[in-house]
Formats: structure tokens, sequence, C-alpha cells
């Protein structure tokens, strides 16, 4: 094919196979975990009775169990649970029961061996109603009539244990028939719908669930309060949204969202969404993200609920997002499971994809590849390091599996999906897909299983190209570059590894292969020229002598790109002819060649200089992130200001061109951009923006209409940072007479933005009272560190409230906040303290996250030293513009 041909090419420039995928097939027996297999529950009959003022749960369970083979004892997962009764068969064996803390499981001896065959199990036990988002977890939240209480529960991965014993591991699935006694003014959900409900004291009810297909037990959910709930009907699935009483009409863009996914998804996968309903239950605490349980999926309250007096229109892009990726995995994730979380990737990569693929068929105006182009970023800045792992993992035990919700986890699986697609053909790739779901639909899955079936669908070899990306971590570094040979244009491409990794450490990371699909394509063109997989080395033609070549055209592949010199002088004069899609990728991929001292500061700023003020959101939010990461490691160092006039003065021309006050639809990109450009400037200490902001909000104060809600958030932030005792007081204020959840989040983290160091540790004491749900203490700790730049009180008052904070926050606390936190430093000392820091090394996954955090704050560090005098040398240079 000639270099100018639509039709994309493909030239396998084959050496050995890449490391192919040694992974095996899906097998019950071989699934890892720690439960044995001897004894398999099939179904279990659930009783709870939850008491929401001692926060304690009475309950019992009759599990039908199939023994497999003699056996004289039953292991099964238990945590905080105390068993005070177990017998098998109607109570003619009696069991020893002995719990092991640190394994979180629970043995039931029944002191001589149990027949192989079906058996009836029977346990009651007590279990906890927690105060941290894990298990079972109440929720206080303010109402017009006072505080209420809800309880609602988040299971994965291994927290179904916490409310009854079970075998919390998804390879057991079993059905689930729950009954449960709640306050008689109480709406209770579960995963499928209420078959009966009865009385039972004067002021409490039973109510009893239809029993649930086979699933895991982390999809298992119950929420129950003074709820209320609104339906649409989807092909005959009863759709819900369900909120606390009074806001569930907030749930109507929701609703008629989820009907048009529902209809998507049900043809996407080829096979029907198997339950009679679906319920989307909007819960104002507890835990902050979403959670897709089978027929009943829990957002936290702002992800889902859309208020147009306080929300921006364009609130409804995550919301959105959120409600797509949480709905594909209805299929994927719940109708077929990851075996063990060693493939949890397969979970989240394939839905964060799809929630992408959703928002382009339903909302193509939105741009969401372009304008999400930072997950993919987030994601490659983690795999550049020493401490990333390859998305397939082994995972040891359950601390373990939560440190795989990371953004490698997600984000590269969702960007090598996308280049999978793109590089099988979009059908191919879906009646790949389709052939998987009907394989394995009520049962588990391995990755390898998914290659099978793209393999079979597509007929082309898909396993060795995956299992470079997924079986090993890190991220592949394509070098291009262009010479004239002939009157023609050569283009060679080799590729190497891509690392930012501390000098500190004296690291050097080891080499790595890959099978690349590179896409290639003439700068402006509409379409992609070829497509190389690139295995080694390769070389192509391309085009006319000095024509400018884009490697990884459209953004879609998961690689850097590095340009030789030709290359990019060629690229760089054709900037503008680029599409946006080309012109973030290629500045992305400059900004990080910068870090790793591969290229010189003038390589990503110069462009960044030449970038007209009219520029996508996208191009410019790509500028706005690497100033924000340059001036929060610009902290305490004497060229700070010189850089944030520099950065002010390239950011400025931007926001004059939107001005204050957009007309247009409101969801529209420039909207989104005069947000973020009014919060940076701020925070580089733009006068007019802050005394416009502090202006427009003392007007908010009297007038609420005044302000329009797409600036709420960016206007009280810069109030925050810059408040004084009466701007502080009056955001605290307007968080505590709030009852919607997205404005207390508002205010509260407007508050403890506040630069001021006294009501910076005001803000801290406030996270040990009960004013806050504990869902907001953590983000308000952080946000003290960072947008407060008050790392230091914070750190030194986490210390001092350890106990405290540990108790209310669970296990998480110490394990991963902590360490996260730390990433808030960027000085080898502090790195230090964290290392000798015992409390977040005490389980593998708090060594694991440690251990990244070191190395965070290592680069950090490095970058200070290394990348901060080149960028300020070309400040110098380049100063701002009158
Ligand atoms: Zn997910």
């Amino acid at each position: 094919m000639n270099w100018r041909s639509a039709l994309a090419a493909l030239i396998a420039l084959v050496l050995a196979s890449a490391g192919a995928s040694a992974e095996p097939s899906f097998s019950f027996d071989a699934t890892p975990g720690k439960l044995p297999k001897s004894v398999v529950p099939t179904r279990y009959a659930v009783e709870l009775a939850p008491d929401l003022q001692s926060l304690s749960i009475a309950g019992s369970e009759v599990v039908d169990v199939d023994v497999r083979e003699g056996v004289a004892r039953v292991v099964l997962s238990a945590v905080n649970i105390e068993i005070t009764e177990a017998s098998l068969d109607g109570g003619a064996k009696p069991a020893q029961v002995s719990l092991d803390a640190a394994a979180e499981t629970a043995t039931l001896d029944f002191g001589s061996v149990i027949a192989p065959g079906a058996h009836k199990l029977r346990l009651a036990f007590t279990a906890k109603i927690n105060s941290f988002g894990r298990g079972l977890f109440f929720v206080d939240y303010p109402t017009e009539a006072g505080t209420k209480r809800m309880i609602s529960t988040q299971l994965e991965p291994a927290d179904a244990r916490r409310i009854f014993p079970c075998w919390d591991e998804p390879v057991f699935k079993a059905t689930f028939a729950l009954t449960v006694t709640v306050p008689q003014n109480f709406l209770a959900v579960s995963n499928t719908p209420v078959t009966k409900e009865e009385p039972v004291a004067p002021d409490k009810k039973r109510v009893s669930f239809a029993a649930t297909p086979k699933m895991s037990s982390y999809l298992f959910v119950l929420s129950a309060g003074e709820l209320e709930r609104i339906t649409a009907d989807a092909d005959g699935v009863t759709v819900g949204v369900v909120a606390t009483r009074g806001k569930a009409e907030q749930g109507r863009f929701a609703l008629e969202n989820a009907v048009k996914l529902l209809g998507f998804y049900n043809d996407y996968f080829g096979q029907k969404y198997p339950l009679p309903k679906l319920d989307l239950i909007a819960v104002p605490g507890g835990f902050g993200g979403a959670m897709e349980n089978w027929g009943g999926i829990t957002f936290f309250e702002s992800r889902l609920l859309f208020d147009p007096a306080s929300s921006a229109d364009t609130a409804r892009r995550g919301i959105f997002s959120v409600l797509a990726h949480e709905m594909a995995h209805q299929w994927f994730g719940d109708l077929v499971t990851t075996a063990w979380w060693d493939n949890l990737w397969l979970n989240e990569g394939f839905a964060s994809w799809m929630q992408e693929k959703a928002a382009e068929r339903f909302y193509p105006q939105w741009k969401t590849w372009l304008n999400g182009y930072g997950q993919k970023q987030y994601g490659m800045a983690l795999d550049a390091r020493r401490t990333s792992h390859p998305i397939q993992q082994t995972v040891i035990d359950q601390s373990v599996a939560m440190t795989a919700f990371d953004a490698i986890t997600y984000n590269k699986g969702q960007a090598f999906i996308r280049m999978l697609e793109n590089y099988l053909g979009a059908e191919a790739f879906r009646d790949g897909v389709r052939r998987y779901m009907a394989a394995h639909a009520y049962s588990n899955a391995t990755t390898a299983d998914l290659w099978q079936a793209l393999e079979a669908a597509t007929g082309k070899k898909v396993a060795d190209i995956a299992a470079s990306f997924t079986e090993q971590e890190g991220v592949p570094l394509v070098i291009a570059e262009a010479k004239c040979e002939g009157g023609a244009q050569r283009l060679s491409l080799r590729q190497d590894r891509f690392a930012v990794v501390p000098a500190s450490a004296n690291a050097s990371v080891p080499a790595k292969h890959w099978q690349v699909p590179v896409e290639i394509g003439a700068a402006g063109a509409a379409q992609p020229s070829k497509i190389v997989l690139l295995d080694g080395s390769a070389e192509i033609d391309a085009g006319a002598c000095g024509e400018a070549v884009k490697v990884n055209f459209g953004d879609i592949g998961y690689y850097r790109v590095e340009y030789g010199p030709n290359a990019r002088a060629a690229l760089v004069k054709a900037f503008s002819r680029l599409s946006a899609e080309d012109r973030v990728n290629f500045l992305a991929d400059s900004w990080v060649l910068v870090l790793a001292s591969r290229a010189d500061a003038a390589s990503y700023l110069g462009p960044v200089d030449a970038l007209a003020p009219n520029d996508r959101r996208a191009v410019w939010d790509q500028v706005i992130n690497a100033f924000t990461q340059l001036d929060r490691l610009s902290r305490d160092r004497a060229e700070r200001p010189a850089l944030e006039a520099y950065m002010r003065a390239r950011l400025r021309p931007v926001f004059d061109r939107l001005g204050w006050d957009g007309s247009g639809s409101g969801d529209d990109d420039d909207t989104l951009l005069r947000a973020s450009l009014i919060r940076a400037l701020g925070e580089f200490g733009d006068a007019g923006i802050v005394t416009e902001a502090r202006r427009r909000f003392a007007n908010f104060l009297k007038d609420p209409k005044s302000l329009q809600p797409a600036l709420l958030d960016p206007v009280s932030h810069v109030v925050g940072i810059t408040a004084d005792r009466e701007a502080y007081d009056a955001l605290l204020a307007l968080a505590r007479k709030s009852t919607a959840t997205n404005e207390r989040v508002r205010y509260y983290h407007a508050a403890a933005s506040a630069h001021d160091a006294t009501l910076a540790g005001e803000t801290l004491s406030l996270t040990l009272t009960k004013e806050l749900p504990s869902t907001l203490v953590g983000g308000l700790i952080s946000e003290v560190a960072q947008s407060g730049r008050q790392p230091q009180l914070a750190w030194d008052f986490i210390r001092k409230n350890l106990d405290t904070l540990g108790a209310r926050q669970g296990p998480d606390f110490t394990d991963q906040f902590i360490p996260n936190f730390m990433t808030n430093f960027h000085d080898l000392a502090h790195a230090d303290e964290l290392r000798q820091f015992a409390p977040a090394q005490a389980t593998t996954g708090g060594r694991v996250t440690t251990a990244r955090a070191l190395e965070a704050i290592a680069i950090s560090d490095d970058v200070r030293a290394r990348v901060l005098p080149l960028v300020d040398r070309f400040v110098g240079e380049h100063p701002a513009r009158p």
C-alpha cells in the first residue's frame, strides 16, 4: 500500500513471538485462593436483623453445600463475626468453631468425616455495622427533618465475610436468598425484587427477596433507609433510581440513560440482562465511588444524582460515565466473573473502556476519548516506574487485592483494550466478546479465555500481542526518525522501554519487549495510512521528504513516541494541522520525555508557547496539568514566583478569550475549560481572577442565583485557597446548611484549601468530629496538604490522632491512605519517615502501597533537582509577554 492510501496496511515484522501467554483457561480446581475446594456452596438462605442503634447484626443462614470429598472440617470466610451455632443437616452434627483473624477464615470442625454429597449447613452469628465503607456500614446524613441514618454495603473485593460467613472468593458462585428485618418506614433494596413483606414487631418488618442467579459473594447488596424509588421500563426490565426521601427525582437523568444503556448492552454483549430489575442506589456517604452489585448498583450520591440548582450541566458527563461503567459490569464482571483477583483488570479494564465507547455512542459531542486522554496518561505515569506491576498480577490475599484497584489496572487495561479493538476491528472484536459471554455466563473466566474467543472470532493472533501488554509491566517507547532516500522519505522505528525512575535509588529498569500495533499517518490526514505490528525494529515508506509523519496516530496506542530531530522538526512545523488528539498526544509525550531527561525543557515549553488561545480544551488541559505538577513540585523554592508569573502569562489569554460569563448550552468544552482556568490561575496567584472570584462569591452569599452552577466549584476553590476568617466561616456555613452531598463536598473541600495555617488547623480538628461522614475525612486531610499547602501540619495531625482516625476510617487508613498521603512530600527525609512508619506496613497490601509511595516521593525529589532548573532557565529566557 502506498503512503497516500486511506486503507490501513498491516505489515507484521515478526521476530520470534514475545513471551507467549502461559495462562491456562478457567478451571475451578486450579483457581487460586485461600479456601479449600472440597466443600462448595450452591445456595445461601440468609436472614439478617441489623440493629442501627447498637450497630450489630443478628444473623443466621442455611447454606446448601456440595461436599466433593470426605472431610471433617469446613473452612469458609469470616472476619469480625462471632459464630454462635454451626450444625449440619438439622443439628445432627454440631461443630467446633475456630476463627483465624489474620486469614479471615472460620473453620468448622465436625469431628468426623462428612460423607460426600449434598448437605445443609446451618449457622447463627453476630456481625457488626461499620462506620467505614466496608461490609455493612451506616451513614448519617442531614435532612430538613434532622440527621437520619441508613445502611448499605460495599463488598468488593472481599468484605461479604464481614456480614455473613461465606465462601468469599469470586470462583464460589451460588444463589443468595435474603430476608432482612428493618424499621417499618424503611425501604430495603437488594439484588432482586421483594417477594414478601410482613410486620414482625410494632415498628419493624421482615422483607424477603427473590433468590439471585448464581453469582459471586462480592456482588451481594443490601441498602435500607428512609428511601424512595422512581422507575422506568426497559424492555421488560424495571430500572429504578433509589435515593433518600425527596431526592429520587434528581435521578431522572441517570434513569433515562440507564434505559438506553440496557438496550445498547443487551445487543452488544449478545445476552439479555438476566435479572427482572436493576436499581441505581444513591448513598450519601460511606464510600466514595460506585459498585456494580448485580441488580443493585450503589453510587456515592453525587455520582448519580443531578440537581440543576447546584450542579453544572457538565456534571452529566461524569454521571453518564460512571453509570455506563457500572452497567457494563452487569455483564463483564457479574454475569462472567474473573476467577481470581489476579485478573481484576478483565473486569475493570473492560468496563472502563466500555464507559467511553458508550459515551461516544450516545453523546458524540462530548468527545470522550479526546477529553479523557488523561486517564491513559495517568496509567502510563505509574507504569513507567519500577514499582509498576503487570495488569495481570499475582494476588496472594485480600490486602493485595485492594492494591490492584489502581490506575494501572483500570487505565492501562482500558487503553490496551481500546488499542486491541482498533487493531482487530470493532465488529470482529464485538463478536469475540459475544462468544466469550456465551461460553462463560454464570461462571468465571481468565484472560486467556477472552483471547481465545477473540482469536476464534477474528482469525488473528491475539494472545502474543496481549501477553506483552498484560503479563509484563512497563510502557513501550517507539523511537521514530525520518530520512530522505532518492527523493522519498523513509521512517525508521525501533522500540525501547520508557521509564521515569529516581536517580537517587541508582535504579535502572530491565529491558522489555513488546508487540506494538503502531499506527502512522500524515499530519492532518483523516485516517492513518499504516499499521505496523512492531516487534523489534522496522523501516517503512513515509511519503515525500520532509512530510510530517505522526506516530501513534489518533492517540489510540499504549506507548510513548520519541522523534528524532528530522521527524520532530517536521511535526512541530505542521503542529496546527494535526488533529486535536494528535496535538494532545504529542504534547503529553514531549512533557514526559522532559521528566525522564530524554529531552530539554524547550521541547515541551516551546510548542506550548506557540499554542493558540482558542485551541481545544483537551490541549489546554494537558498544559494546565503539566503546569500544576510544576507548581506543586516548586513548593518552597525561591524560583516559584517567577514560574507562576510565567504560567499565568501563558494561560491568561486563554481565559480572556472565554471570559467569566460564557453563553451557549452550559454543557460544552468552553464551560469546562473556563472552570479549569479559574482554578489554575487562582492557584498560580492571578490577582484579577482572585479579586473577581471573591466579588462573585460575596454576591452569591446575598443572591445564590447570581452565580451560575458551572462556576460554583472553581469560585469556591479560589475563595477557599485565599480565605481569611470571614470567607472560611462562610464556606463552612454553606457546607453545614446543605443537605445535598455535592454541595457539602464542594464547600468543605474549599474550606480545607485555605493556605492560612490557623484555618488549616481548624479543618483538621473538624475531621475528628461527628460533623463529617467518614467518606470526607481522608479527602479533607489531603486537601489541607495539597491545595492548602500545609503537608507538615496535616502529617503531624495524622500521627497525633492515629488511633482515633484509624478506628473510624477502618483498615485502609493506615495501609492505603497514609502512604498515598505522603506523596504530598517531595523530599527524601519524608520518604524515610514513611519507610520507618510501621503501621503502614503491617499488611502485604500496605507494604506494596508504601513501596509505590516511596518511589513517587523519590521521583519528585529527583525531578526537583534535575528538571526544575531547566524549566527555570527556559522561563528566564522567555519572560512573560506584556
Ligand atoms: Zn469497575
